[in-house]
């Protein structure tokens, strides 16, 4: 029987900016529930005593940039799935125990199999190695995609991040010679997030290749625009991020929020 929380927190640094608050408290008031969810902003020296802080209030919540890899390390118990990421965006307290799971798993994963059906030998090529690709091969895993191909910036990050998924996973330093038979592009660069520049030219994308952007923007990013434009599939990172929302609320409070609720609300 779950225990629900008392509080509803987004731990992150900056955090003003999220819109998670607009569909999780649409979600919170479609389910009848009087609890609020809200922002706090914790700098990465204050998480361990607000964890503190936060258990003695039975509250339960979100992280996001910068604290995710933190509070893993901090949770008494994590999931499989935070585990093999190594990062926790969920937690919540069990048994006086503080306990951490990782949404963006399942929020990437839903994204991924719209774009590839029940396809089996499908490839990836992921733009980035930072903790949400980490996400994005985990999720990939669950596909059963054949190969993600890492492109970074920095090489022995991609070099660093294909090691701990050496079954799925593998660095490429060429672009062009990753996108050869991809299926699907993810960026999970910040790259578009405060303008229009893109992580990778348009022109460069294989006929039939799909593209997701882990980024999320009013009116979508530019790359996803383009993207569109020239004929591909695209979406940006907001379904991703309302599904790992919709995941978060599920472990909260043991039922499944209204997603058209939570989808209104950011539309
Ligand atoms: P992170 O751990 O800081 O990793 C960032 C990655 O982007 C690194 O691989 C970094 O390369 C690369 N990068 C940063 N700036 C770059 C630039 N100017 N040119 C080329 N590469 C660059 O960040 P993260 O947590 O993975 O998040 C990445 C993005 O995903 C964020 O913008 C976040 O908003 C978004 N996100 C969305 C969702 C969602 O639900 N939609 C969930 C999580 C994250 P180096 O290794 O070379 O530094």
């Amino acid at each position: 029987m779950i225990d629900p929380p008392s509080r509803l927190v987004l731990l992150g640094h900056p955090v003003a900016h999220s819109i998670s608050p607009r569909f999780q408290n649409a979600a919170l008031a479609a389910a009848g529930m009087s609890i609020r969810y809200e922002t706090m902003d914790v700098p990465p020296n204050a998480l361990a005593t607000t964890m503190a802080m936060l258990a003695t209030e039975h509250a339960a919540g979100n992280a996001t940039i910068p604290h995710k890899e933190a509070l893993a390390a901090l949770c008494n118990r994590l999931s499989p799935l935070a585990q093999r990421v190594g990062a926790a965006n969920v937690f919540w307290h069990e048994d006086g125990a503080l306990v951490g799971d990782n949404s963006d798993v399942g929020g990437a994963e839903m994204v991924i199999r719209a774009f590839l059906g029940t396809t089996d030998s499908a490839d990836i090529v992921l733009l980035g190695a930072g903790g949400s690709a980490a996400s994005v091969i985990c999720a990939a895993e669950r596909c059963g995609v054949r190969e993600v191909r890492i492109v970074n910036r920095n090489a022995e990050r991609a070099v660093q991040l294909a090691a701990r998924f050496p079954t799925i996973a593998r660095p490429v330093h060429v672009l062009e010679t990753a996108l050869s038979g991809a299926s699907l592009v993810v960026n999970a660069t910040p790259i578009g997030l405060h303008d229009d520049s893109m992580p990778m030219l348009v022109e460069l994308l294989p006929r039939d290749c799909s593209v997701f952007d882990l980024v999320y923007r009013t009116n979508e990013t530019a790359w996803v625009r383009a993207a569109r434009d020239a004929g591909h599939h695209a979406a940006d990172g907001d379904g991703m991020l309302l599904e790992q929302g919709a995941i978060a609320f599920e472990r909260w409070f043991g039922i499944a929020p209204d997603r058209g609720a939570m989808w209104k609300a950011i539309h």
